[in-house]
């Protein structure tokens, strides 16, 4: 700006002078014209009266009145030359002059009789003879070139002084500008700063406080719009989805927290491509399209073995500028609901299949009682007694199924101090009464422990767990449960027998609800008595260690 305003004034400056020279030229070169007009008929007439006067001949008088470079002609009628202050020129024809065919006006030209630049003026004499006086050009214009030098000089003088000042006046009227400029950078960098006032011009001073005003609301809205933003950030890295911004380019603007640990983001990659850190097609492939075509994207995408519920969604602003953005992706983690759900179809298909076959054998035999193919009373008890069987097998996954609902959707709790031993002692007795017929030593360890808990889940996992060890063991065999607490005082509850045993392969699966080693097993129950003992031990946060050998025995610890 500065150096925009000195080179505009000089130029204007140059200008002003430049239009002075051409008008005081003019001006010069009409009043040197006026001058020479009256010189040269003051001179005519001179030298007519002289003429007039002189007694002795032509040749004298030129020679007695040619002085101070001064020359004259005398000439006849015709216009030929009678006597000149330069002998070459007596004889000639100079009718054709045109200071001859103008009297009385001035002419300049180069004389050809002495070669150089003259003035001429003629006059007619009474006797129709002419007088022609001239006299040299340069003396007449160096007056006008002494001028022209003096005029350059004090042009020069006037625009260096004129260059000085105005470098000077311009610093104390930018002056100001630059605080403006220091105060605007200060602001951009979030401080605010008040300018002093203490300008010589008052216009400048007003600008100065109009600028304070808005740099103070520009410092305030900057500070809410900093506030605000630092808010919005907190809160979208609280949020538990991936959050993703995207210009028009696909370049990355914005992430939260999830985003940063989902993709491995880092600073460096913002503003950056989404083809740096997205590798699932299907996304990028969204990404392109909602940002071409304005389209909204909804699926389920696999990412590092996860399920994520991912929407893409065009943003819209009021402002054409492509630095805000088009694309906002978000990821939510579904991994737990999908499963859940497959979880919840698997077990309602198992459930069903499981209670179809009780329900086709107590069917058939009802058929036979209905059809009258039962003839003795022996035969009817006996198949009542299958039905009687079938419906306990029912019952017992009915109830099974409604423990395990209970485990998942516990909304009350019952805990109370228990004495887990008594509890366990009472399963025992219960169960030695149903398989009083197998003759098995049951051998139990206790010792008085009291935790706090629901009695039920510590009654069914005791009892599921024995219970496999009843129906899993062969005639006359023992088993041993052990109830006792560990030395970081944590419960310890193991039962092992020296039943079938479980193959290595099927060790990992047994806890999976329906799952039984073999389905055409007599003893086999529902299926979910170990799923059951898995769920009450995540409740608890214990831990289930399995050991067993085919035909030697198995052992179930767990630790609480
Ligand atoms: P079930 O009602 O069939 O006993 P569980 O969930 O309790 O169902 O057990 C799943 C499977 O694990 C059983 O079918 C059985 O094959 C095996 N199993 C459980 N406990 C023992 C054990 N103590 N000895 C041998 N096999 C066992």
């Amino acid at each position: 700006m500065k150096k925009a305003i000195i080179r505009n004034n000089m130029l204007l400056l140059l200008s002003a002078l430049t239009l002075f020279f051409v008008i005081a030229f003019i001006s010069l070169y009409q009043i040197e014209k006026k001058h020479q007009t009256s010189l040269m008929s003051f001179l005519i007439d001179e030298v007519e009266t002289s003429y007039v006067n002189f007694d002795e001949s032509d040749f004298e008088f030129v020679q007695q009145f040619s002085q101070n470079d001064r020359r004259i002609t005398i000439l006849d009628a015709n216009g030929f030359v009678l006597a000149d202050t330069h002998d070459d020129a007596v004889g000639k024809d100079k009718s054709q002059r045109p200071e001859i065919l103008d009297l009385g006006s001035i002419q300049s030209r180069k004389s050809d009789t002495i070669g150089v630049e003259l003035l001429y003026i003629a006059k007619q004499l009474d006797n129709d003879m002419y007088i022609r006086v001239s006299i040299p050009y340069e003396s007449q214009i160096s007056t006008y070139n002494q001028s022209i030098w003096i005029f350059i000089i004090s042009s020069i003088i006037i625009s260096i002084v004129y260059y000085i000042g105005l470098k000077k006046v311009n610093s104390n009227l930018l002056k100001p500008w630059d605080k403006v400029k220091d105060g605007l950078s200060l602001l951009n960098q979030g401080k605010y700063q008040m300018m002093s006032l203490n300008s010589n011009y008052p216009e400048i001073n007003d600008i100065l406080h109009e600028m304070n005003q808005i740099n103070y609301d520009t410092s305030l809205n900057l500070i809410h719009i900093k506030n605000y933003q630092k808010q919005s950030n907190e809160i979208l890295n609280e949020i538990k989805q991936v959050i993703l911004l995207f210009d028009h380019e696909k370049n990355l603007i914005f992430y939260n927290s999830k985003a940063k640990d989902l993709f491995d983001l880092n600073e460096d990659l913002l503003n950056k491509n989404s083809y740096n850190f997205i590798r699932d097609h299907e996304l990028e492939n969204a990404i392109d399209k909602t940002i071409d075509f304005d389209q909204l994207f909804h699926k389920d995408i696999k990412i590092n073995n996860q399920y994520y519920d991912t929407f893409v969604l065009p943003l819209h602003t009021e402002s054409s500028s492509n630095e805000f953005a088009k694309v906002l992706v978000t990821l939510k983690d579904v991994t737990e609901d999908r499963q859940l759900g497959q979880m919840k179809k698997d077990f309602i298909s198992h459930a069903s299949h499981e209670l179809k076959s009780p329900l086709a054998a107590i069917r058939g035999y009802a058929e036979l009682i209905q059809l009258d193919m039962l003839k003795k009373q022996e035969e009817v008890k006996n198949v009542s007694g299958k039905i009687v069987e079938q419906t306990k097998f029912m019952n017992a996954l009915v109830e099974d199924m409604l423990m395990l609902s209970r485990l998942e959707n516990i909304k009350e709790e019952h805990f109370q101090d228990i004495e887990l031993s008594s509890i366990c002692s009472k399963v025992i007795t219960g169960l030695k009464q149903v398989y009083k017929d197998k003759h098995i030593k049951l051998i139990f360890d206790k010792e008085a422990l009291i935790y706090h808990a629901d009695p039920i889940d510590f009654a069914k996992l005791f009892k599921n767990l024995i219970e496999n060890a009843y129906k899993y063991s062969p005639q006359k065999s023992v088993i041993k449960v052990s109830l006792t607490k560990t030395e970081d005082q944590k419960v310890c509850f193991s039962v092992s027998d020296q039943g079938i045993g479980i193959d290595k392969e099927q060790q990992s699966r047994i806890f999976e609800r329906f799952y039984r080693v073999d389905k055409g097993r007599l003893e086999g129950g529902t299926g979910l008595g170990l799923a059951i003992v898995k769920h009450i031990v995540i409740k608890y946060n214990g831990e289930i260690k399995l050991t067993s050998a085919l035909q030697k025995g198995t052992e179930i610890k767990v630790i609480l």
